[in-house]
Protein backbone atom coordinates (compact mmCIF):
# COMPACT_ATOMS: atom_id res chain seq x y z
CA UNK A 1 0.00 0.00 0.00
CA UNK A 2 2.47 2.40 1.36
CA UNK A 3 5.02 1.73 -2.49
CA UNK A 4 1.44 1.67 -4.63
CA UNK A 5 0.87 5.34 -2.92
CA UNK A 6 4.34 6.60 -3.71
CA UNK A 7 4.13 5.75 -7.04
CA UNK A 8 0.66 7.10 -7.47
CA UNK A 9 2.09 10.38 -6.06
CA UNK A 10 4.97 10.59 -8.03
CA UNK A 11 2.88 10.03 -11.47
CA UNK A 12 0.53 12.38 -9.99
CA UNK A 13 3.23 14.95 -9.90
CA UNK A 14 4.40 13.82 -13.53
CA UNK A 15 1.03 15.11 -14.41
CA UNK A 16 0.84 18.65 -12.75
CA UNK A 17 4.67 18.58 -14.00
CA UNK A 18 3.05 18.65 -17.69
CA UNK A 19 0.79 21.26 -17.12
CA UNK A 20 3.28 23.54 -15.38
CA UNK A 21 5.10 23.24 -18.42
CA UNK A 22 2.31 24.73 -20.55
CA UNK A 23 2.10 27.24 -17.68
CA UNK A 24 5.70 28.24 -18.16
CA UNK A 25 5.50 28.90 -21.70
CA UNK A 26 2.34 30.04 -22.17
CA UNK A 27 1.59 32.93 -18.83
CA UNK A 28 4.72 35.15 -19.79
CA UNK A 29 3.46 35.47 -22.93
CA UNK A 30 -0.14 35.98 -21.55
CA UNK A 31 -1.87 33.48 -23.02
CA UNK A 32 -4.62 30.95 -21.94
CA UNK A 33 -3.46 27.68 -20.39
CA UNK A 34 -7.00 25.82 -21.12
CA UNK A 35 -6.84 26.18 -24.57
CA UNK A 36 -5.83 25.70 -27.52
CA UNK A 37 -3.96 22.47 -27.80
CA UNK A 38 -0.28 21.97 -27.37
CA UNK A 39 1.30 22.58 -30.50
CA UNK A 40 5.40 22.91 -31.30
CA UNK A 41 6.45 26.30 -31.42
CA UNK A 42 8.23 26.37 -34.37
CA UNK A 43 6.03 24.48 -36.82
CA UNK A 44 2.73 24.93 -35.16
CA UNK A 45 1.53 21.31 -35.43
CA UNK A 46 -0.39 20.48 -32.52
CA UNK A 47 0.31 17.47 -30.17
CA UNK A 48 -2.07 14.90 -30.03
CA UNK A 49 -2.91 13.84 -26.80
CA UNK A 50 -1.36 10.23 -27.26
CA UNK A 51 1.98 11.96 -27.46
CA UNK A 52 1.12 14.11 -24.39
CA UNK A 53 1.85 11.84 -21.74
CA UNK A 54 4.59 13.19 -19.63
CA UNK A 55 8.12 12.02 -19.69
CA UNK A 56 7.45 8.75 -22.16
CA UNK A 57 6.38 11.26 -24.83
CA UNK A 58 10.01 13.47 -24.78
CA UNK A 59 11.74 9.84 -24.68
CA UNK A 60 9.84 8.62 -27.34
CA UNK A 61 10.02 10.83 -29.81
CA UNK A 62 14.07 11.90 -28.49
CA UNK A 63 13.55 15.33 -27.95
CA UNK A 64 12.05 16.67 -31.43
CA UNK A 65 8.89 17.76 -32.83
CA UNK A 66 7.70 14.80 -34.39
CA UNK A 67 6.56 16.48 -37.70
CA UNK A 68 9.45 19.23 -38.41
CA UNK A 69 12.58 17.11 -36.06
CA UNK A 70 13.39 20.94 -34.27
CA UNK A 71 14.67 19.94 -30.99
CA UNK A 72 11.94 20.35 -27.68
CA UNK A 73 13.77 21.79 -24.91
CA UNK A 74 15.03 19.29 -22.24
CA UNK A 75 13.50 21.76 -19.69
CA UNK A 76 10.06 19.65 -20.40
CA UNK A 77 11.05 16.88 -19.43
CA UNK A 78 13.09 18.60 -16.41
CA UNK A 79 10.28 19.87 -14.99
CA UNK A 80 8.05 16.97 -15.09
CA UNK A 81 10.62 14.59 -13.33
CA UNK A 82 10.93 17.12 -10.81
CA UNK A 83 7.28 17.87 -9.88
CA UNK A 84 7.24 14.14 -9.60
CA UNK A 85 10.19 14.09 -7.36
CA UNK A 86 8.62 17.21 -5.28
CA UNK A 87 4.98 15.64 -4.86
CA UNK A 88 6.95 12.26 -3.81
CA UNK A 89 9.22 14.24 -1.43
CA UNK A 90 6.22 16.04 -0.02
CA UNK A 91 4.34 12.90 0.62
CA UNK A 92 7.28 11.09 2.32
CA UNK A 93 8.13 14.28 4.37
CA UNK A 94 4.32 14.51 5.38
CA UNK A 95 2.39 11.50 4.80
CA UNK A 96 -1.11 11.63 3.03
CA UNK A 97 -2.33 15.17 4.83
CA UNK A 98 -2.79 18.62 4.20
CA UNK A 99 0.83 19.45 5.30
CA UNK A 100 1.91 17.54 2.37
CA UNK A 101 -1.01 19.22 0.32
CA UNK A 102 0.26 22.43 1.07
CA UNK A 103 4.34 21.72 0.54
CA UNK A 104 2.83 20.12 -3.27
CA UNK A 105 0.99 23.40 -3.93
CA UNK A 106 4.32 25.95 -2.76
CA UNK A 107 6.66 23.96 -4.24
CA UNK A 108 4.64 23.43 -7.47
CA UNK A 109 4.01 27.53 -7.74
CA UNK A 110 7.73 27.84 -6.90
CA UNK A 111 9.16 25.43 -9.52
CA UNK A 112 7.09 27.38 -11.91
CA UNK A 113 8.01 30.75 -10.95
CA UNK A 114 11.91 29.88 -10.69
CA UNK A 115 12.14 28.56 -14.09
CA UNK A 116 9.88 31.26 -15.60
CA UNK A 117 12.07 33.85 -14.56
CA UNK A 118 15.68 31.71 -15.04
CA UNK A 119 14.02 31.03 -19.20
CA UNK A 120 12.38 35.03 -19.51
CA UNK A 121 13.40 36.83 -15.82
CA UNK A 122 9.83 37.55 -15.72
CA UNK A 123 7.52 36.58 -12.60
CA UNK A 124 3.89 36.77 -14.04
CA UNK A 125 1.45 38.41 -12.10
CA UNK A 126 -1.15 35.02 -12.89
CA UNK A 127 1.57 32.62 -11.12
CA UNK A 128 2.12 35.40 -8.66
CA UNK A 129 -1.43 36.19 -7.41
CA UNK A 130 -3.26 33.55 -7.08
CA UNK A 131 -0.23 32.05 -5.53
CA UNK A 132 -0.50 34.44 -2.81
CA UNK A 133 -4.30 34.02 -2.36
CA UNK A 134 -3.72 30.43 -2.22
CA UNK A 135 -0.77 30.31 0.59
CA UNK A 136 -3.08 33.02 3.01
CA UNK A 137 -6.17 30.19 2.56
CA UNK A 138 -3.64 27.59 3.28
CA UNK A 139 -3.06 29.11 6.78
CA UNK A 140 -6.60 28.40 7.43
CA UNK A 141 -6.26 24.64 7.66
CA UNK A 142 -2.51 24.28 7.91
CA UNK A 143 -1.24 26.11 11.15
CA UNK A 144 1.59 28.64 10.29
CA UNK A 145 2.57 28.66 14.40
CA UNK A 146 5.05 31.47 13.66
CA UNK A 147 5.15 34.63 15.81
CA UNK A 148 1.87 36.31 15.77
CA UNK A 149 0.32 32.32 17.27
CA UNK A 150 2.89 33.11 19.87
CA UNK A 151 3.18 36.55 20.99
CA UNK A 152 -0.79 37.51 20.53
CA UNK A 153 -2.61 35.03 22.62
CA UNK A 154 -0.40 35.90 25.35
CA UNK A 155 -1.64 39.44 25.28
CA UNK A 156 -5.63 38.41 24.97
CA UNK A 157 -7.54 37.58 28.49
CA UNK A 158 -7.79 33.87 29.00
CA UNK A 159 -11.41 33.38 28.39
CA UNK A 160 -11.36 35.73 25.30
CA UNK A 161 -8.49 33.07 24.19
CA UNK A 162 -10.27 30.03 24.52
CA UNK A 163 -13.33 31.18 22.54
CA UNK A 164 -10.74 32.38 19.48
CA UNK A 165 -9.94 29.88 16.40
CA UNK A 166 -6.46 29.19 16.09
CA UNK A 167 -6.82 30.03 12.32
CA UNK A 168 -7.19 33.33 13.24
CA UNK A 169 -3.41 33.47 14.83
CA UNK A 170 -2.39 31.34 11.61
CA UNK A 171 -3.90 33.85 9.32
CA UNK A 172 -2.31 36.50 11.46
CA UNK A 173 0.84 34.68 10.45
CA UNK A 174 0.47 34.25 7.21
CA UNK A 175 -0.82 38.02 6.68
CA UNK A 176 2.48 39.00 8.62
CA UNK A 177 4.97 36.85 6.44
CA UNK A 178 3.59 37.88 3.28
CA UNK A 179 4.02 41.86 4.93
CA UNK A 180 7.44 41.48 5.60
CA UNK A 181 8.56 39.49 2.92
CA UNK A 182 6.49 41.96 -0.16
CA UNK A 183 8.12 45.19 2.41
CA UNK A 184 11.82 43.87 2.75
CA UNK A 185 12.09 43.23 -1.38
CA UNK A 186 11.14 46.54 -2.17
CA UNK A 187 13.12 48.46 0.61
CA UNK A 188 16.22 46.09 -1.18
CA UNK A 189 14.59 47.29 -4.75
CA UNK A 190 14.29 50.77 -4.04
CA UNK A 191 18.07 50.60 -2.17
CA UNK A 192 19.27 48.62 -5.37
CA UNK A 193 17.97 51.11 -7.95
CA UNK A 194 19.49 54.62 -5.82
CA UNK A 195 23.04 52.62 -5.56
CA UNK A 196 23.33 50.88 -9.03
CA UNK A 197 21.09 53.16 -11.31
CA UNK A 198 19.65 49.80 -12.93
CA UNK A 199 16.72 48.87 -12.15
CA UNK A 200 17.70 44.97 -10.40
CA UNK A 201 14.65 43.71 -8.89
CA UNK A 202 11.26 44.46 -10.15
CA UNK A 203 7.81 43.98 -8.52
CA UNK A 204 7.81 40.43 -9.77
CA UNK A 205 10.25 39.98 -6.55
CA UNK A 206 7.93 41.73 -4.09
CA UNK A 207 4.77 40.02 -5.12
CA UNK A 208 7.30 36.54 -5.55
CA UNK A 209 8.42 37.15 -1.66
CA UNK A 210 4.93 38.29 -0.29
CA UNK A 211 3.72 34.45 -1.80
CA UNK A 212 6.18 33.27 0.16
CA UNK A 213 6.00 34.85 3.54
CA UNK A 214 2.20 33.60 3.40
CA UNK A 215 2.96 29.83 2.96
CA UNK A 216 6.37 30.48 5.64
CA UNK A 217 5.18 33.12 8.09
CA UNK A 218 7.98 35.77 9.20
CA UNK A 219 10.68 33.42 10.67
CA UNK A 220 11.35 31.02 7.67
CA UNK A 221 10.73 33.51 5.53
CA UNK A 222 13.61 36.26 6.71
CA UNK A 223 15.73 33.27 6.48
CA UNK A 224 14.53 32.57 2.91
CA UNK A 225 15.45 36.00 1.74
CA UNK A 226 19.02 35.63 4.11
CA UNK A 227 19.74 32.22 2.47
CA UNK A 228 19.03 33.65 -1.33
CA UNK A 229 20.83 36.96 -1.30
CA UNK A 230 23.68 34.29 0.20
CA UNK A 231 23.57 32.32 -2.29
CA UNK A 232 22.67 34.62 -5.03
CA UNK A 233 25.97 36.71 -4.08
CA UNK A 234 28.25 33.97 -4.02
CA UNK A 235 27.05 32.95 -7.59
CA UNK A 236 27.34 36.71 -8.72
CA UNK A 237 30.76 36.69 -7.40
CA UNK A 238 32.20 33.55 -9.30
CA UNK A 239 30.01 34.42 -12.75
CA UNK A 240 32.44 37.80 -12.32
CA UNK A 241 35.64 35.35 -11.13
CA UNK A 242 35.13 33.43 -14.18
CA UNK A 243 34.74 36.12 -16.81
CA UNK A 244 38.10 37.79 -15.16
CA UNK A 245 39.77 34.46 -15.53
CA UNK A 246 38.81 33.96 -19.15
CA UNK A 247 39.72 37.02 -20.34
CA UNK A 248 43.16 36.75 -18.92
CA UNK A 249 43.34 33.60 -20.85
CA UNK A 250 42.51 34.85 -24.22
CA UNK A 251 44.46 38.45 -23.23
CA UNK A 252 47.35 36.48 -23.06
CA UNK A 253 47.04 33.89 -25.53
CA UNK A 254 47.85 36.89 -27.79
CA UNK A 255 50.92 37.37 -26.26
CA UNK A 256 50.31 40.62 -24.17
CA UNK A 257 52.16 40.71 -20.69
CA UNK A 258 50.54 39.33 -17.67
CA UNK A 259 50.20 42.85 -15.99
CA UNK A 260 48.72 44.23 -18.92
CA UNK A 261 46.25 40.94 -19.35
CA UNK A 262 44.76 41.64 -15.63
CA UNK A 263 44.67 44.80 -16.14
CA UNK A 264 42.10 44.44 -19.37
CA UNK A 265 41.01 41.44 -17.98
CA UNK A 266 39.78 43.26 -14.77
CA UNK A 267 38.15 46.56 -16.95
CA UNK A 268 35.84 43.24 -18.64
CA UNK A 269 34.92 41.61 -15.33
CA UNK A 270 34.11 44.76 -13.89
CA UNK A 271 31.63 45.71 -17.13
CA UNK A 272 30.18 42.11 -16.29
CA UNK A 273 29.68 42.98 -12.46
CA UNK A 274 27.99 46.26 -13.97
CA UNK A 275 25.79 44.45 -16.51
CA UNK A 276 25.18 41.36 -14.56
CA UNK A 277 21.35 40.65 -13.85
CA UNK A 278 21.49 38.39 -11.27
CA UNK A 279 17.79 36.38 -11.46
CA UNK A 280 17.19 36.75 -8.44
CA UNK A 281 13.62 35.28 -7.93
CA UNK A 282 15.95 31.54 -8.75
CA UNK A 283 17.52 32.17 -5.62
CA UNK A 284 14.17 33.03 -3.55
CA UNK A 285 12.35 30.08 -4.91
CA UNK A 286 14.78 27.44 -4.26
CA UNK A 287 15.78 28.75 -0.69
CA UNK A 288 11.99 29.19 0.16
CA UNK A 289 11.25 25.69 -0.57
CA UNK A 290 14.31 24.40 1.33
CA UNK A 291 13.21 26.41 4.35
CA UNK A 292 9.51 25.15 4.01
CA UNK A 293 11.12 21.73 4.25
CA UNK A 294 14.11 22.38 7.11
CA UNK A 295 14.11 25.70 7.83
CA UNK A 296 13.17 25.09 11.56
CA UNK A 297 15.50 22.48 11.77
CA UNK A 298 17.86 24.59 10.59
CA UNK A 299 17.04 27.65 13.27
CA UNK A 300 16.80 25.35 16.07
CA UNK A 301 20.44 24.60 15.54
CA UNK A 302 21.27 27.81 15.23
CA UNK A 303 19.66 28.91 18.34
CA UNK A 304 21.66 25.80 20.13
CA UNK A 305 25.09 26.73 18.45
CA UNK A 306 24.03 30.67 19.85
ZN1 LIG B 1 7.42 21.14 -35.01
Amino acid sequence: MESFLAVATFAFGLCWGSFLNVCIYRLPRGKSVVAPRSACPHCGDMIPLYHNLPVLSWLILRGKCRSCKQPISPRYLVIELLTGLLFLGCYSHFGLTLAALKCAVLGFLLLGLVFTDAETKLLPDAMTLPGLALGILFSLVVPVNDLASRIIPGMVSPAMRGEISWRWWSLSDSLLGAAVGASFLYGVAALYLRARGVEGMGFGDVKLMALIGAFLGTKLTVLTIFAASLTGSLFGLSTVLAVWIKRIRRIQARGTTSTDARRRAWHSARLALRYYEMPFGVFLGGMALLSFLFGNQVLHWYWRAL
